[in-house]
Order: structure tokens, then sequence, then C-alpha cells
């Protein structure tokens, strides 16, 4: 291989972008399992470090402080199960920690910060080079996985997602309604439009299929995925 040439693992994985509650996460953990490959949240990583930013009460506006801190991190992902991505922090798993309300409030101001997102960048790249991957985010196309054959762009109007993302606070128990979850929505693209973040169709990668997901069952956007890449992989 040459220096220029992505590992075979980069190019055959699956990059999908969209805002917050676009059905990344689930559609992503379908065409994994569909592909018998990992899932690769990236959403977890940036959380993961949010919760470390928040224990060792880093101030979260000292750009440089919070960058050094995170580049010094010992973070890992771990499938057990390639639907189920576990994060590490310092061997210890945390990732039922990471959908605590402050992790919510704080992960956007941390994720926003270049130095932090070159760091994570580069560690994505790394565990997808090992194996392809299904990976999930917001600059998976256009920055981590560039080389990816496939990549997909998932598109849903503002109030379609705040009503999945309601539907998934009430049965995880939370109580909450529509107002606040459609407010809490467009507060998270409104920070998360900002450092090269595809969350808009026309910001995702040019060779990217964007799927309007409106009217769509999560089962058709997972079809659509995996025709994509059967075509994209010269599979039948
Ligand atoms: O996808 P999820 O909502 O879990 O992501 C949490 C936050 O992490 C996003 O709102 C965004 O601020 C950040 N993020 C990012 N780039 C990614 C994935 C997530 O900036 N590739």
């Amino acid at each position: 291989m040459t220096a220029d040439a992505p590992p075979e693992s980069i190019a055959r994985s699956v990059a999908i972008d969209g805002p917050t509650a676009s059905g990344k996460s689930v559609v992503g953990r379908a065409v994994a399992e569909a592909l018998g490959i990992g899932f690769f949240d990236t959403g977890l990583m940036y959380r993961a470090c949010t919760l470390a930013v928040l224990r060792a009460k880093v101030n979260n506006e000292d750009d440089a402080n919070v960058a050094a801190f995170i580049q010094s991190l010992n973070l890992d992902m771990r499938w057990q199960e390639p639907t189920d991505p576990r994060v590490f922090l310092d061997e210890a798993d945390v990732t039922s920690l990471l959908r605590d309300p402050e992790v919510e409030r704080t992960v956007s101001l941390v994720s926003r910060i270049a130095e932090v997102r070159d760091e994570l960048v580069h560690r994505q790249r790394i565990i997808a080079s090992r194996e392809p991957v299904v990976m999930a985010g917001r600059d998976i196309g256009t920055r981590v996985l560039v080389e990816a054959r496939t990549k997909v762009f998932l598109d849903a109007s503002t109030e379609i997602r705040a009503r999945r993302r309601l539907g998934e606070e009430l049965d995880a128990g939370r109580s909450t309604n529509f107002g606040e979850v459609l407010t809490a929505t467009r507060r998270r693209d409104d920070l998360d439009n900002t450092g090269h973040r595809a969350i808009k169709r026309e910001q995702a990668a040019a060779d990217a299929l964007v799927i309007d997901t409106d009217a769509l069952g999560i089962d058709q956007v997972v079809e659509h995925t995996l025709a994509h890449y059967r075509a994209m992989n010269g599979a039948a």
C-alpha cells in the first residue's frame, strides 16, 4: 500500500451524517448488524470527553486547556457485540452515563473546539483503519472517513426530529413535552452548526447520498443505505 492509499477498511466503511435525532444511531446499528461490522457512534466519544471534562472540573471555556486535557485522556471504544459500542475512560465503561443532562448541555461546547475535533478525528481514523465500521456523526463523510465509498446524509425536519426524540425521552421514563424537546433540538442544531460539521443537507459530502427521512420508516432508510453500500462496493 502506498502512503496515499487509504486502508481498504476505511474505503469499505459506511459514513453516516445528519443532525441530532435524524436516526443515525438506530439506522447505523441496523446497517452494522446487516453487514456484520461494528457500529461506531462518534457522538459517544464526544460525550465521554465531556463527562471527563465535567468530572475534572476543567473550565470548558478555556479551549487550550480542554484540548490538552482531552489529548491526555485514556479513552477507548470497544465492542462485545457489533451493535453495542462501549466507551471506556481509564478502563471503566462509562457508556451508561453519557445521556446525563449535564453532559447533554455541555457536549456542544466541548465539541466546538477545533483541537478537540482534530484529536478525536485522528483517534476515529485509527480505529476505522483496523477494520471496517459503520460510523455515525456530523463530520464523518467530510472529514473522518473521506475515502469511504458509502456515505449517507440523513435529513429530517426539526419537528419530525423533535417528535422522534420526545418518543425516546418518554420511553426512557423522563418527563418532558413536545415544546421542551423542540426547543432543545433547535438549540443543539444552533450549537452544532459550527466547526465544519454537516448538520444541513447542503453541508453534506458532495458524494453522499442524501436521504430525506421525514416520510420513511427506519426499515426503508436502512434498506436505502444497504442498497447504496452494495452499489458502491460492487456487490449484487
Ligand atoms: O450524536 P450525538 O447527539 O450523541 O452527539 C453529541 C454531540 O457530540 C453533538 O451534539 C455534537 O456536538 C458532538 N458531535 C460532533 N461530531 C461528531 C459527533 C458528535 O461534534 N462526529
